[in-house]
């Protein structure tokens, strides 16, 4: 006898596979399982840093964090977890022309859809954050309400609420084939062992493009080596917003007694290479200290590196593919699912049972690229 089909068959156990788990489990669907090919969190969710943010260019993105933000917030009294959500605001610095129109616009839009992010002169930088270097700098953009958390302590949470719900979690699972019938799914595979299920959600993160060529389908995704160093403790004793200067993709936030740096490397292409290049260091600390002098008496104490998710428009790809009914994608965040999950968990879950979402997720369909009806987002870092 063939086993029984289940409800919905996840791919991925990171915090967007978790979330999607969690929030079927709450809209009553029991028969869930998430198949993860190494353990929970290991791809892109335990190397990120952490950062939610209200500030984005696009609607849709602003939107999704909106809907996921109150979930931060009262995730203690949800989960029962505490995240460590920290609400010291997102400061971007602006110090090339290029991108003082885009930004105006940015605030703009986030004020218009209820955002309350400001623009900022030096002085107002200042006070927020007297060490920085704001010579060079045109003007910032804040919003008190952005802040970081601990990403293992939202996927903890996620997991923990999706198995009381029963949903089952399989680590060491990776799937191998997918199978379809005609224009419907069938089932999966794991190895030898044939999984029937009429539902999947491709929730693979840097690997979901591999994940949906086992049935067929191109979603373009491409994974983006970045990297984040520690260093140890600094001396800083007050609160610090995570601060981005946009023009070279330098970020930080406090992280223990130590202040955590990220940065883009223009010279790393598409690859599935997560190891720590360790000669990109000097060019991180040289911005690093530039920006935050006071940074010369701390030493870079640790690093990792993890990947992106980019898509060519830089938003993720959520929801049915065309002519592969049961075949769902939750993928694609481009440097942002983990402030994404709570919305993206419960949107997949009302479209897996009411097939429709409360929010019109249709700027984010798999459809658009094959219409070259890209979304624009600016602050990408
Ligand atoms: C350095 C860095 C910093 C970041 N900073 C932030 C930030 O500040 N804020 C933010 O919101 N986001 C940030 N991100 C992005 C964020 O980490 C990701 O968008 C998010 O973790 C995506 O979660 P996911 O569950 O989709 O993917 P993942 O966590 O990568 O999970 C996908 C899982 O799928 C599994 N898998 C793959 N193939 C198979 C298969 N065939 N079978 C079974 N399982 C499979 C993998 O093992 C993996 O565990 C950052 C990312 C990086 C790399």
């Amino acid at each position: 006898m063939p086993a029984a089909a289940h409800d919905v068959v996840i791919i991925g156990g990171g915090v967007i596979g978790a979330s999607i788990a969690y929030h079927l489990t709450k809209r009553g669907v029991r028969d869930v399982v998430v198949l993860e090919r190494s353990s929970l969190g290991a791809g892109s969710t335990s190397k990120n840093a952490g950062g939610i943010r209200l500030q984005f260019s696009s609607e849709i993105n602003i939107r999704l964090s909106q809907l996921s933000l109150p979930r931060f917030e009262g995730f203690a009294d949800e989960f029962d977890v505490d995240i460590q959500f920290q609400q010291v605001g997102y400061l971007f610095l602006i110090t090339e022309e290029r991108d003082v129109k885009p930004f105006e616009a940015s605030v703009a839009l986030q004020q218009r859809l209820g955002v309350p992010a400001l623009r900022v002169d030096r002085d107002g930088i200042r006070a927020i954050f007297p060490e920085l270097v704001t010579d060079d700098v045109r003007f910032g953009t804040f919003c008190q309400k952005d802040g970081h958390a601990d990403p293992s302590s939202i996927l903890n949470g996620f997991v923990a609420k999706a198995r009381a719900g029963g949903a089952r979690f399989r680590e060491g699972a990776e799937v191998t084939a997918i199978d379809r019938e005609g224009g419907r799914i069938r089932g999966v595979r794991v190895g030898d062992e044939s999984i029937p299920c009429a539902r999947v959600v491709d929730a693979a993160g840097p690997w979901a493009a591999q994940v949906a060529a086992l049935a067929g389908i191109e979603l373009p995704i491409r994974p983006l080596r970045r990297h984040i160093f520690v260093t140890d403790a600094v001396d800083l004793d007050h609160p610090i917003p995570l601060t981005i200067e946009f023009a070279s993709s330098l970020y930080m936030h406090r992280e223990s007694a130590g202040v955590l740096l990220g940065m883009a490397d223009p010279k790393d292409g598409a690859a599935f290479d997560e190891t720590v290049n360790w000669d990109f260091v000097p060019t991180v600390v040289e911005r690093a200290l530039a920006r935050l002098p006071l940074l010369e008496h701390a030493a870079v104490r640790t690093g990792w590196a993890g990947l992106y998710e980019d898509t060519p428009d830089r938003h993720p790809i959520l929801g049915c593919v065309d002519g592969v009914d049961g075949f769902i994608v939750a993928a694609g965040f481009s440097g942002h699912g983990l402030m994404h999950a709570p919305a993206v968990g419960e949107l997949i879950a009302e479209l897996v049972t009411d097939g429709r979402t409360s929010l019109d997720i249709s700027p984010l369909a798999h459809r658009r690229f094959a219409e070259g009806d890209h979304v624009r987002e600016h602050n990408v870092i």
